[in-house]
Order: C-alpha cells, then structure tokens, then sequence
C-alpha cells in the first residue's frame, strides 16, 4: 500500500471522512501550491493539518522487493504454514528457540523467524495459517538457501488484519512446494520456480567464499574481528562457497547463484579444496566456462542490480539427447 492510500485509510477511519472529500482536499493542496509538490507531499500536508503524526504513516513493501540486511521493513503478509516451535543447545548449554512461519503476499513468499524469547511469545500470539499479518520494524537476512528472511527482533511489532486480499493458502503452498518447477520458456523476466538447461557463459566476480557458521551453516556476522551466529552465539567460522555466473540458454542469458554444497556441485570440488588456489577465478573460468547445466531454482529480484536471478536449489547432469529432442519439439510447437 503506498503512503497516499495509508493517508486516506487513516483520514477515513479516524475522522470519518470519505474517500471523495479525502481526495478533494489533497487536489486542493496540489493547486494551492502550483505543482511544486507532488501528489504525495499534497497528501502529506492534508494528514498533517488533520494533526496527524506523519512518522505513523507506515507503508508496506512487497516480498519481491526486500533484500538482506534491511531495518525498519514493513510487509503486510499472510501466513499460510507454521513451523514447529524448535529447541537448540548454545555452546554454554543454555537453551535457546527458533519459530518459523511460512508467510507470502502478492508478490513472493518468505520465512518469518522469531528466535529466542520472540519464539516463545508466538505461543500466546496464536498465530494461525490464514492470519494476515501487518509486520512494522523488521528486519532482513540471507538465509542458508540464498532466500531473504524476515527477522523479528524487539522494535518489531505485529497487527493482525481483518481485510483479507491476498492470495490464497493454497497458492502460497503451492509457489513454496520445491518440486514444482516449470521449464523456463522465455527470458528469465518474473519470480518463481524453474528448471534451466544452458551453458555457463560467465562467472561473476572475485571472491567466491562467505563466512559461515560450522554448527548451523548460517551466514555469521562479523563484530570486532569476531564472528557471531545469531543461533550459537561467537563461533569459529568456516568459508562456504558461493557462485555467480551467467547461463547462456535459446532464450538468451540468465544471471544464476549457487551457494554451499549446490556451488560445490556445479564445480564438482570440495570448497577445502578450491580455497588453496591462488587465482581460483581464473581457474574456475577455464574449469566452467562452456559447461552445460540443468539447474533449478527459485527466480528472485536482485534489488541491487534490478535483474530477476536464480537462486539454484538442485543441479543435475544433462543427457544431452533427451535435451536437444525437447529442444526439436519446442521448436516445432
Ligand atoms: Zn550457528
């Protein structure tokens, strides 16, 4: 929702006006100062005069466009699958909890985690699947599978929603179950799952490792030359390998990622061994440059490029006659 639409929804249900007038009023305040704002700013000075606290007017992101490491995110989601409540042992032998949701709005779906004490809580919560969710304050991780969590920490706050507009539980089930790739046809250009045949054209970029914790696997931040695992607290990390690289298909070229054991798998070596290497790209060109993949995956948007890639979850040898009678009978199609 964006914030003119959160502006009338706030001028409607607090001072009972309607949407006509609302809009009336913001019209005015575009006249009166002659086009030098915009619609939004005319908005915003018509909340204001009704006293409202602008800093309260929140608007939501869609899934689609959240990328790792954001603060203060708003998403307005439905949940439709929950995790069981998940135990662990920390290193000094306390207890700490993961729960997971499984939510989705119109654009993409997503993992909604509370760790620790915020776990607990889900409990009286009595979060249900169906429930749609207003999540203000949030924030953003990478998890293991290359996805983009929800992380809820304490400037979270959760309201629950009436209005029901998104999609159903079984549409979100259905975009979240992994064996349902779809042969990409055309050009890589919308989010989903898919399974691509094509050679790898490039690999991009120099480094090839990040750091991650070798009890979980999750990725581990970095505090004063320390590493830290939001699950098991300061731990030694270990590299993990990461790949991104070009896939040239008959429909052009794809921006794909790999992480972990799906990287190792693509280059067939061990990440032990890869790190000994002095000029790993140059030996990783010349090793995969030409070779020809199935991979499949989940397409994502990569807000920092504003490409859609793949995030690759499965490869598999191709049998290259089976491919080119697929190719022959797209063809003739
Ligand atoms: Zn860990």
């Amino acid at each position: 929702m964006g914030k003119i639409e959160e502006i009338i929804k706030i001028l409607k249900e607090r001072f009972n006006l309607s949407e006509e007038k609302i809009r009336y009023e913001i019209k005015e305040k575009l006249y009166e100062f002659g086009g030098l704002i915009s619609e939004e700013g005319a908005a915003i000075l018509v909340a204001r005069e009704y006293g409202i606290d602008i800093r309260e007017i929140k608007t939501f992101s869609f899934l689609s466009e959240l990328v790792s490491g954001m603060r203060n995110v708003n998403v307005r989601v439905k949940v439709f699958k929950s995790l069981p409540l998940k135990e662990f042992e920390r290193k000094d032998g306390t207890k700490g909890y993961v729960k997971i949701f499984l939510v989705g709005d119109s654009s993409d779906i997503a993992r909604l985690v509370f760790w620790n004490e915020f776990a607990e809580e889900t409990e009286n919560m009595k979060i249900k699947d169906g429930d749609i969710l207003k999540i203000y304050n949030a924030r953003t991780k990478e998890n293991v599978f290359g996805e983009i969590d929800i992380i809820v920490d304490k400037n979270t706050y959760i309201e629950f929603d009436n209005k029901d507009d998104l999609p159903s539980i079984d549409v979100l089930l259905e975009k979240y179950s992994k064996d349902k790739y779809q042969r990409l046809e055309s050009s890589l250009d919308s989010i989903g799952h898919y399974e691509v045949v094509g050679i790898i054209s490039a690999i991009y970029g120099n480094n090839f490792f990040f750091k991650t914790c070798p009890i979980c696997g999750n990725k581990v931040g970095k505090k004063e030359e320390k590493y830290f695992c939001d699950l098991h607290g300061e731990i030694e990390p270990k590299n993990s390998l990461f790949l991104r690289f070009e896939v040239n298909t008959f429909n052009g070229n794809l921006r794909a990622v790999a992480f972990r054991e799906v990287a190792e798998k693509i280059v067939e070596i061990k990440t032990e061994e890869l790190e000994k290497f002095e000029n790993l790209k140059e030996f990783l060109e010349n090793l995969l440059l030409g070779k020809i993949v199935l991979i499949r995956g989940r397409a994502r948007k990569n807000k920092f490029l504003n490409v859609i890639e793949l995030v690759v979850n499965e490869v598999e040898d191709v049998n290259i006659e089976k491919e080119i009678e697929k190719l022959i009978q797209s063809i003739e199609n």
